[in-house]
């Protein structure tokens, strides 16, 4: 077990534990498995310039015991393992039906303008042989299907930008969105045999997703 919670993202000094840091306030500095985490104000200011920030505020966060840290592993490790006894050949024949049936919903749905197989394909929707291999079933609508979009931020940003009211509508919309981003998200993960989803996953995605301006 390590003697420190986590090391500083910018200065790679040892961050103890029951010890206050700095955590940045963009949701992307600050996932689970790869957040930042900084001992001190001026080593998260050192990293702005790199992430580009448009508008961002440090966090002072106090961190956990060892032994809450090291409860927290146990359970993350427990977790995974479960995971990975769910991914039986009966679950994963059933992932392969359901990908087939997805793939021919998608086929059905698109127009003829352009082949459903090459619109999928763009899509990223296609099935690619192992690319859901060793994932556990899991049927989404017995996951949380809870808001993911902080309301205030967004519609803060909007109206910055345009001067413009948002619906509350738009969050559980948002939050569909970023779902199914990152079910493609993890099944790229998977493709290349990790286990956990980078950000060049969530981009291999964006990259296929076109934006009218
Ligand atoms: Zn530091
Ligand atoms: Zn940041």
């Amino acid at each position: 077990m390590s003697d420190f919670f986590k090391l500083c993202s910018s200065c790679k000094k040892p961050i103890g534990f029951e010890q206050s840091y700095y955590a940045c306030s963009v949701s992307t500095c600050n996932r689970k498995r790869t957040g930042l985490f900084f001992c001190s104000l001026p080593c998260w200011e050192a990293h702005l310039p790199m992430m580009r920030h448009r508008d961002a505020w440090a966090e002072q966060v106090r961190s956990p015991s060892r032994a809450e840290f090291e409860r927290e592993q146990a359970e993350d490790a427990a977790a995974q393992e479960r995971a990975a006894q769910r991914a039986t050949p009966e679950a994963q024949e059933i992932t392969a039906r359901n990908e087939a049936a997805r793939h021919e919903a998608v086929q059905r749905a698109l127009g003829e303008d352009e082949s459903g197989a090459q619109r999928a394909a763009r899509l990223g929707v296609v099935k690619r042989g192992a690319e859901t291999m060793g994932l556990p079933e899991i049927d989404d609508k017995d996951l949380p299907q809870e808001i993911l979009i902080v309301a205030s931020k967004l519609k803060k940003y909007v109206r910055a930008r345009s001067d413009f009211n948002t619906s509350d509508g738009v969050m559980s919309v948002l939050s569909d969105h970023l779902r199914r981003l990152s079910v493609e998200a993890i099944k790229a993960a998977a493709r290349e045999g990790r286990k956990t989803v980078l950000d060049r996953d969530i981009l291999s995605v964006l990259n296929n997703i076109s934006y009218r301006s």
